[in-house]
């Protein structure tokens, strides 16, 4: 049982901040820069919780926020909360309006990224991403045993909730609080916060999307923030994007918006 609960809570939190640092702050919004040996190691550990292709992760990304709780918005709650959820993945390929060759420039040319995209069908890569994912489980059986791979696998479809739950509670307004007024559904959701290491702070993030720090308030909480920190005082990565200082002055100024 310890080995079991000691590699699903090391490994969530592992797998967790692959999707946070590596997926959403460095890919989809370049919030910082890093040498490719640190992004691979971020992308790969949020690739093995099945996260999909970066490039498809990236670009569907963008384009919430460019679209964000419109039509557009590949999965605003506005529109329905099981398309939000889940139902937005059922597509084959991309809807016209999203286009990784026009919006995820930065990334096509990678040939890692490249080979996992499998040219922009959706069923082929998430296939591969399943079939990776589990060799890399089966390969934790034979080397640590039943009670490792089971928690490994576990943690990896724990940790492939939290995009999906996050894109649905933080754009529900009732279920949480602005510390900014935006036009878009977007609020932070404290426990949210908590679980997704430092993402549900949703209002903050997509006020200032290109900030590496999410959690503006004392108690908001935000591991992915404090690991990115560690990194650039170990000089792993460099150019990190502060929140934006009105912002901040605003925050001091003013209580909650609603
Ligand atoms: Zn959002
Ligand atoms: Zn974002």
């Amino acid at each position: 049982m310890a080995t079991f609960l000691t590699v699903f809570i090391a490994s969530y939190v592992l797998h967790a901040l692959g999707v946070t640092i590596g997926y959403h702050r460095l890919l989809s919004h370049r919030s910082f820069s890093a040498p490719k040996f640190v992004e691979y190691f971020w992308v790969m550990l949020g690739y093995l919780a099945f996260e999909g292709s970066p490039i498809w992760w990236a670009t569907v990304h963008r384009a919430h926020h460019r679209h964000v709780d419109t039509e557009l918005d590949p999965h605003s709650p506005r529109y329905g909360l099981k398309n939000a959820h889940v139902g937005w993945l059922m597509h084959d390929n991309y809807p016209d309006h999203i286009n990784p060759a026009t919006q995820a420039k930065d990334m096509v040319s990678d040939p890692i990224y490249k080979f996992l995209e499998q040219n922009g069908n959706w069923n082929r890569a998430h296939a591969l991403n399943f079939a990776i994912g589990f060799t890399f489980r089966i390969l934790i059986l034979v080397f640590f045993g039943w009670q490792a791979a089971l928690a490994s696998t576990l943690a990896g479809f724990a940790v492939l909730q939290i995009p999906l739950m996050l894109n649905v509670i933080c754009h529900i307004p009732k279920l949480g609080y602005k510390n900014f007024q935006s036009k878009d559904d977007s609020v932070n959701v404290w426990w949210v916060g908590i679980l997704a290491m430092g993402e549900g702070w949703h209002n903050n993030h997509h006020t200032d999307p290109g900030s590496a720090q999410t959690g503006l308030k004392p108690w908001e909480l935000d591991v992915s923030w404090m690991i990115i920190r560690a990194m650039k005082r170990l000089g792993l990565v460099w150019s990190v994007n502060l929140p934006k200082t009105a912002l901040l002055k605003q925050l001091k100024e003013t209580h909650f918006v609603s």
